[in-house]
Formats: structure tokens, C-alpha cells, sequence
């Protein structure tokens, strides 16, 4: 099991205001791209027999809780 800290941040569920405009939501969340100085463990995790990669985030400058 896991021990990323998104499972706990605002940031993992992108989300926009009535305008819009981005309230929640990261690098990682929307694009999958690696935040800026964060620090992550890589992962495999097998989903329906295909192998995928993931980070396991240990810290990142970007977290709220939420
Ligand atoms: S801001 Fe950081 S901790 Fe939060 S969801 Fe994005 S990568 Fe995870």
C-alpha cells in the first residue's frame, strides 16, 4: 500500500470555480508530470496484468491538506 501523501492533498482532485478557474489540482494530478521539487519513490503497480508506473510522493512543496 502506498504512503503518498496526495491521498491527502486538495491537489489530488482537480477542481475549478464557477469562472473556471483552477481552484485544486497539480502538476501531477492534471498531467501527470512530476512536480517541481517534489520527492517521490517510483513505483510499479500492476493493473489489469499491464505494468505501470507511479511515484509514491514523500514530500512536495505544493501539498495541502484537504
Ligand atoms: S500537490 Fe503534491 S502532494 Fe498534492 S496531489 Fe499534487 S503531487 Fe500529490
Amino acid at each position: 500500500m502506498s504512503g503518498t501523501k496526495c491521498w491527502c492533498c486538495k491537489h489530488s482532485i482537480p477542481a475549478t470555480d464557477r469562472r473556471g478557474r483552477q481552484t485544486a489540482g497539480c502538476e501531477w494530478s492534471l498531467y501527470r508530470c512530476k512536480v517541481p521539487g517534489w520527492v517521490a519513490r517510483e513505483t510499479i503497480q500492476i493493473v489489469s496484468g499491464k505494468r505501470l508506473t507511479s511515484f509514491e510522493v514523500l514530500s512536495c512543496p505544493r501539498f495541502e491538506r484537504g
